[in-house]
């Protein structure tokens, strides 16, 4: 079934992201995977092209288009490319809101044009070792010392944290009778802020992730952005958007494998025919098929709604958990389909069997996803 999200507006640009993946990405995704992280040089390539931080307004060198169309798009084409760093997702889907909407005009001034240029890789550091899916228990505090705060705890998980320029982190600050967050930016190379080693993953492995370790770290309070003591509510406001992310790459994770199954079991003879030739097989991709198309409409949907600045936090919960259930369910089944073949290195299958696995744990896991739709449902 025809898909009705986009126009010959999003169709262009889609072109123009795929040229540039084909051309900068493509030949590079074994050697980021062995580096771990993609190449600086990549980063500032695809911003010259104005593929970073494009929401932001044209005066920090953004272009000024929000319409998360454009976001779904480089999405699926990353998914389509086999690059599994989290570059376009992370800075864009995940971080652009929070510098967009939470920040000063001095703080733009200070941090956008250099997102916008690929100079300022930033990450998103809430998760620590004592507080993943209960986020509110975190325990990492920034206490007010004049006009700077000092930053004490530990994140953990963090995307692009070994490499990243800017770290948003969310920290304990104290009002409401000791319940306020705040998120606070902190620069790399500020005395008392520490990287880990990138943690060793079992996929995803061409994106760093790290712990970040605050010691006594002195930042300027004017690094706060958002309101002082609120931090939570914002990250509460931001995590439909980071959930429709993943979900819409959760989907197109699975249409990309669907595809790779398919010229297999076209080609691939056993028995005398080609396994396409099995009826069981058939019904396994028929009902691929089908969950596909059923679930890409629903989240086409969730993107509409974004649009219109109505997408409701269980939708986007609800979205997420099924699209990454679905992912995972498909690629292991089409895995199968490709028998010991799908085992190896080589094919690509492989890599992305083991890169959809945290798809259900990230973003919040889906057993919170569901627990947030069950209760906005029956309380409705
Ligand atoms: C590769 C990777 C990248 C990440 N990137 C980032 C990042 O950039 N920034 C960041 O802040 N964090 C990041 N995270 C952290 C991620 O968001 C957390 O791992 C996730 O939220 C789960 O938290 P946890 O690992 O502490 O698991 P826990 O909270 O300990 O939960 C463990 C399991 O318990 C079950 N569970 C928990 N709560 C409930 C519940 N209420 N109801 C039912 N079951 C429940 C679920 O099955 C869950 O998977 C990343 C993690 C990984 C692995």
């Amino acid at each position: 079934m025809r898909r009705s999200l986009y126009t010959p507006e999003h169709d262009a640009f889609r072109s123009a992201f795929r040229a540039l993946l084909d051309r900068e990405a493509v030949p590079n995704v074994d050697k980021w995977e062995q580096a771990g992280t993609v190449d600086r040089d990549f980063i500032t390539t695809a911003a010259e092209s104005g593929f970073l931080g494009f929401e932001f307004d044209p005066e920090y060198g953004g272009l000024g288009i929000s319409d998360f169309r454009y976001n779904a798009v480089m999405t699926e084409e990353v998914v389509r490319s086999g690059m599994a760093g989290d570059t376009f997702s992370m800075q864009n889907d995940i971080i652009v809101p929070y510098l967009r909407d939470l920040t000063t005009d001095e703080q733009k001034q200070r941090w956008l044009p250099k997102f916008t240029r690929g100079e300022c890789v930033t990450a998103l550091a809430m998760t620590e070792p004592g507080a993943g899916s209960d986020l509110a228990s975190i325990r990492t505090s920034a206490v007010r010392d004049g006009d700077d705060l000092i930053v004490n705890g530990t994140k953990t998980f963090i995307t692009s944290g070994a490499t990243c320029d800017l770290a948003i982190v969310l920290v304990r600050t104290g009002e409401r009778d000791g319940r306020g967050t705040s998120f606070v930016v902190v620069e790399a190379g500020t005395p008392g802020f520490e990287r880990g080693r990138p943690m060793h993953k079992i996929g995803r492995k061409a994106q760093d992730t790290a712990e970040l370790v605050f010691t006594d770290c002195r930042v300027p309070a004017a690094n706060i952005i958002g309101e002082p003591g609120r931090g939570f509510g914002s990250a509460i406001a931001n995590l439909p958007r980071e959930r429709l992310s993943i979900a819409v790459s959760g989907v197109a994770s699975a249409a990309h494998v669907l595809d790779l199954a398919l010229d297999h079991v076209r080609s691939r003879v056993a028995f005398g025919a080609p396994l396409a030739d099995l009826q069981s097989v058939r019904m396994a991709i028929a009902e691929m098929h089908t969950d596909i198309q059923v679930l890409q409409h629903y989240v086409d949907g969730c993107v509409e709604a974004l649009g219109r600045g109505d997408l409701t936090a269980d939708d986007a919960a609800g979205a997420k958990y099924k699209a990454t259930d679905l992912q995972w369910d498909v690629v292991d089944r089409c895995l199968q389909l490709f028998g010991g073949y799908g085992y190896m290195e080589e094919y690509p299958i492989a890599r992305i069997w083991r890169d959809a696995r945290i798809q259900r744990i990230y973003g919040g896991a889906n057993e919170v996803m569901k627990d947030l739709v069950g209760r906005a449902v029956v309380t409705r």
